[in-house]
């Protein structure tokens, strides 16, 4: 097959093509059905992050996923090492997994814990976070809010994720790939680098003094 012979197939060159470059909500939702049902869709999202690794562009949706979530995907890899499963995924989209995510999500439990109960399915953290996305939930790896909880969501995040945000810093990420990475708002990222920033340089100076 040619390189890009499988793109004959692709849903998207049929039926709406601009919902795929579109940033609304009800947008990305349409080209995202359209994504499920698409003959190639493993094939679409394998070939743009090899695509976006390289090229560090990315636009539109491929593969069910926009933009910014293949991005965060790219940030998976790299802290964590592991790609997601795409046959797994798949079979995380069934009622009983997808009800389970979706349950498991909302009570607030990490990505871990969520793997640890998929008995019979082989999925890691990655393959969660693509199913979850997949069912147009939050694949954010911070967990929800939980009702009572005292303190902002920026301060919530850097005390729950300072490492990471550390570890990917160092790595060169900016801003938006932090913000990409842990799935929240690029404000509320900034914020919490920000306050992970500025803890850093006050146990700098504490050493110092
Ligand atoms: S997976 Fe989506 S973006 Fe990719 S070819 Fe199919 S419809 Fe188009």
């Amino acid at each position: 097959m040619q390189s890009d012979e499988w793109l004959t197939a692709a849903s998207c060159t049929v039926e709406g093509g601009d919902s795929f470059y579109a940033d609304t909500q009800k947008a990305q939702d349409t080209a995202r059905a359209a994504c499920l049902g698409c003959p190639v869709l493993a094939t679409c999202l394998l070939t743009a992050q090899d695509r976006e690794r390289v090229a560090k562009e990315r636009w539109g949706m491929a593969g069910g996923l926009t933009a910014q979530q293949r991005l965060g995907l790219m940030w998976e890899e790299r802290v964590h090492g592991h790609r997601p499963d795409l046959d797994a995924a798949r079979e995380l989209l069934n009622p009983w997994w997808s009800n389970l995510l979706i349950q498991m999500r909302w009570k607030g439990r990490s990505f871990d814990d969520i793997v640890n109960r998929l008995d019979g399915v082989q999925a890691n953290a990655a393959t969660v976070r693509l199913a979850l996305w997949w069912l147009g939930m939050p694949g954010t790896r911070v967990r929800p809010r939980q009702a009572g909880d005292p303190i902002g969501e920026a301060v919530r995040i850097a005390g729950l994720h300072e490492a990471e945000i550390q570890e990917l810093r160092s790595l060169g990420a900016s801003r938006n790939e932090v913000a990409a990475y842990l799935g929240v708002k690029l404000h509320i990222a900034d914020r919490a680098v920000d306050r992970v920033t500025i803890a850093d340089r006050a146990e700098v100076l504490e050493v110092a003094a």
